[in-house]
């Protein structure tokens, strides 16, 4: 049924609506109406299954994906034209050009945490770039999926863009036919079985993945500031963000300053009830395992079968404990301390080049080590999560957490590929390349050097 599916896009992308700028226009402008008609539905489905307020769901998800919209309609016929590029003397006479084409028909694998917008983001890009695609939501959010599947069907015809619901079995039957391109969001072992299939046909792909995500803060930071962020960019979600920080590095000599600030915001920004749910009771119960190794500084509170896990802060945990064996992905924060930076890079490069990285510090100089020293994907200086949301930034990790990038013009590249044309004249032609021309090699060495 599923390589129906596909062969009916593949005919309809052969037909080459899709490369019309106006028609990707048209379909990006319908994406966002359908969007605006199913608003509160969206907000009651991601407060239903994850408990996210309404302000976290217009930020982080709406929002977020009206923003890339209007972002890309902007500039999509600007980027869609076939950019002049420089030639070398050798190829004197002729001229060059990158030609953005779309991979054809996309594969779109989403995960739970954020489940609107991680299907719906990169369903912008694709579109944009004139593919045709496959979306398969999560299992973990099953309301949210056949949302999903009613606004895109009632919006696109299937031979276009279509949602196909379902788990592991359907997530594996699709990985099993020959698309153009993957996207997939999720977790680095799911990445690398979908490497694999993909490897089967030499599927081009873009793998958005996790890891832990390293905060620093360091003995010059705005440690109030540090704190309320740290605290907003853990905690929301309930800690089920992909690039929220997992673990946090403190200077020893302001550690104590630090988790009394922290113990405040999160008292302030948590006790009201804007706070989310854990996604099922076996994410709750590895979670609240966690909490076995260590001393708890701060909440440690649960209800397994509520999905409430209290935003929780330990300490005293050993580097080999569970907890820092694999992503956290929930509100639970270990503190470790350091006297000074290198033994804090020593930790974090124990460890896979996490997805993101924050550091709090006013010394320019310690911003500049960290930068140089440490390979992630991406981050922020005296921040959390912040660099997620700017369209000019790509996003994206790099080793476990991932490869290829997206957002913004990234999202458009990231579903494309720039075809090298080199246009030669035909009012002359240089002989020298030519077997048997007597000063060849001559020129050669002269020209290439
Ligand atoms: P997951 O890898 O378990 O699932 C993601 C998707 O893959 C789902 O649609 C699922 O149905 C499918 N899937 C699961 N097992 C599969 C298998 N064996 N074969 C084929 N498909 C399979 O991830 P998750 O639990 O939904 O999400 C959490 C993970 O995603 C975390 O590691 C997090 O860091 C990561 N994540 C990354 C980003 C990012 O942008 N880099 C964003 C959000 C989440």
């Amino acid at each position: 049924m599923n390589s129906e599916l596909l062969e009916k896009q593949q005919r309809y992308f052969h037909r080459g609506e899709t490369k019309q700028v106006k028609f990707r226009l048209k379909q990006l402008e319908a994406l966002k109406r359908a969007i605006q008609a199913h608003e509160q539905e969206i907000i009651a489905t991601l407060h239903d299954e994850l408990h996210k307020s309404p302000l976290e769901s217009y930020s982080t998800e709406i929002g977020f994906v009206y923003k890339e919209i209007s972002f890309i309609m902007k500039h999509l016929r600007n980027w869609t034209k076939p950019k002049r590029v420089k030639t070398p003397l050798t190829h004197f006479g002729s001229k060059s050009y990158l030609y953005p084409e779309p991979y054809g028909v996309s594969l779109i694998i989403a995960p739970w945490n954020y489940p609107f917008q991680l299907a719906m983001a990169p369903l912008v890009g694709a579109i944009a770039a004139g593919n045709c695609a496959v979306v398969k939501p999560s299992e973990y959010t099953p309301k949210m999926s056949s949302l999903l599947n009613k606004m895109i069907s009632e919006t696109f015809a299937d031979e276009y863009v279509t949602v196909v619901e379902g788990g592991v079995d359907v997530s594996t039957a699709l990985l099993k036919l020959r698309f153009d391109h993957i996207f997939f969001t999720g977790s680095v072992p799911v990445g690398k079985r979908v490497m694999e299939a993909a490897s089967k046909h030499l599927i081009p792909v873009t793998l958005e993945l996790g890891g832990k995500s390293p905060v620093i803060v360091d003995e010059t930071a705005h440690l109030e500031l540090a704190a309320k962020r740290i605290v907003w960019g853990k905690f929301s979600n309930a800690g089920q963000t992909c690039i929220a920080p997992d673990y946090l590095l403190v200077h020893e000599t302001v550690k104590a300053r630090l988790l009394e600030k922290m113990k405040h915001y999160i008292n302030e920004f948590y006790n009201n009830g804007h706070y989310a749910k854990i996604v099922s009771e076996r994410h709750a119960k590895r979670l609240v395992s966690f909490l076995e190794k260590g001393t708890i500084v701060y909440g440690g509170r649960y209800d397994i079968e509520k999905r409430h896990i209290e935003p929780t802060i330990i300490e005293d945990v050993a580097l080999d404990a569970p907890v820092m064996q694999e992503e956290i992905f929930g509100p639970i924060l270990p503190v470790f301390s350091f006297s000074s930076m290198d033994e804090a890079i020593g930790i974090i490069q124990q460890f896979e080049k996490p997805l993101a990285l924050y550091l709090f510090s006013e010394s320019r100089e310690v911003q500049k080590t960290i930068l140089e020293q440490i390979r992630f994907g991406g981050g922020c200086i005296n921040d959390t999560l912040l660099h997620i949301a700017t369209p000019y930034l790509p996003f994206g990790g790099v080793g476990e957490s991932g490869f290829g990038a997206y957002h913004g013009k990234a999202s458009f590249d990231a579903f494309s590929h720039y075809k090298s044309i080199l246009k030669q004249t035909t009012r002359f032609d240089f002989p020298f390349r030519y077997p048997n021309y007597p000063y060849a090699l001559k020129w050669m060495k002269r020209l290439l050097k």
